[in-house]
């Protein structure tokens, strides 16, 4: 199963499925479609019965079950690696861990020798060559599904287990969480995704998020004769945001269970200006928090600026957008998913680590859609970083995670 798991990782980190940001198109990158043609063509000769790919690159697999008394279930992993950093020529070297840190081809250290890295100190691992990423996000997701499949359809016979719909969707990394996702093909009425990193971890939950953009207009004439009369943008927006930075919510004063308000970006010229803000947190009150924060910081703003100009002559607002939904309370209406899944991480040999993301996957959405979706682990760390790597082992464990969650469950 080892070699399986490896040989088909090996050649999907070698096809780039970067995805690229401010593409209209979906897929946004053509890597992505060549790898869900592979994909298609193996899952035929794998034995999957149903093979579908959609224009956008969204591939589904079926598998009968041999239990019909059990609701169908699915796998879901992502086609596309990080638009950060390059996944194109990936040079993926598998080798024993000395202990030591492990040096990129050009002599630098490619990953650093650490109490995480110990741990696996005599094990086979897998890197990258430290000039890109490895892609085991998220392409050991697609191998260790594809492992597991093969296995569970080759043991038909003997083996319990319900209907199995499988995607292998594009364009997670900018964002894309199952836009054209059809619910029609991918039946399941129970799905995990193949995404988290170390092994044993699995994901319940994860932020509330929004969006927001404060909308600003100020009053411009020329800067010579502005004595009493120039109503800054940029003024307005520097009021606003050293308010909002007083009250320490940005995300790197954040952790654990806390949520925060995170400026990304600004962009503005005296008459008119624009603060880009995205909202986390855990629960749906933290969420309504901010957004009272936020409104409060306006009406504060707005009074500071009217003890000078008239409130007419100039305009701030709000307006918010919801992103994605913490999956953790569409998860707590099935109380026996999260115990037989982590049944299932020990039955695979490995210790269940139970976690919260503190971002989003493509579980979030399908939760939102009422079929609850936790994240497992792949094995793989340090994603999104030339330093990725991924122990030979976990992806194994991975397989018979999936192997035993499918017959559990
Ligand atoms: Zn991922």
């Amino acid at each position: 199963m080892i070699e399986k798991v490896t040989e088909r990782f090996f050649r999907y980190v070698k096809i780039d499925t970067q995805s690229a940001h401010n593409c209209t198109k979906t897929p946004s990158t053509p890597g992505q479609m060549e790898l869900a043609r592979l994909l298609k063509i193996e899952m035929s000769e794998i034995g999957f019965t149903k093979t579908t790919l959609s224009e956008q690159a969204y591939l589904y697999g079926f598998i009968p079950g041999t239990d019909h008394s059990k609701a169908p279930i699915g796998y879901i992993a992502h086609l596309d690696t990080s638009p950060s950093v390059s996944g194109k020529n990936v040079k993926p070297i598998r080798f024993r861990y000395d202990g030591d840190d492990i040096l990129a081809a050009n002599g630098s250290v490619m990953i650093r020798e650490s109490s995480q890295l110990s741990a696996y100190t005599g094990n086979e691992i897998i890197t990258g060559d430290g000039t890109t990423l490895l892609g085991a996000d998220n392409k050991a997701g697609i191998a260790e599904i594809l492992t597991a499949c093969e296995y569970l359809i080759a043991n038909k016979n003997t083996l319990q287990y319900p209907d199995i719909y499988v995607a292998f969707v594009p364009d997670e990394e900018i964002g894309h969480q199952l836009e054209y996702i059809d619910l029609d093909t991918f039946k399941s009425k129970i799905a995990f995704t193949i995404d988290g990193g170390e092994e044993g971890e699995i994901e319940y939950g994860c932020f509330n998020a929004y969006n927001c953009t404060i909308s600003i207009s100020g009053k411009n004439c020329h800067p010579g004769y502005a004595n009493g009369k120039l109503i800054s943008s940029i003024e307005i927006i520097t009021i606003f945001l050293n308010t909002l930075f007083s009250q320490k919510i940005s995300p790197n004063e954040s952790n654990n269970d806390m949520g925060y308000i995170h400026v990304s970006s600004i962009d503005s010229n005296e008459q008119i200006g624009q603060i880009s803000l995205i909202i986390r947190d855990f629960t749906e009150d933290g969420i309504k928090a901010k957004i009272s924060l936020i409104e409060t910081i306006i009406t504060d703003c707005k009074l500071t600026m009217s003890k000078r100009f008239n409130e007419n002559d100039f305009t701030i607002t709000a307006s918010y957008n919801e992103e994605y939904k913490n999956m953790e309370s569409e998860i707590n209406k099935h109380p026996h998913l999260m115990d037989t899944l982590k049944k299932a991480v020990i039955k695979a040999g490995a210790t269940p680590i139970l976690k919260r993301i503190r971002g989003g996957t493509d579980g979030s959405a399908l939760s939102s859609m009422g079929i609850p979706c936790p994240n497992i682990f792949t094995g793989g760390i340090n994603f999104h970083s030339t330093g990725e790597w991924i122990p030979v082992d976990s992806m194994e464990k991975a397989v018979k995670t999936i192997i035993e969650l499918s017959c559990m469950i």
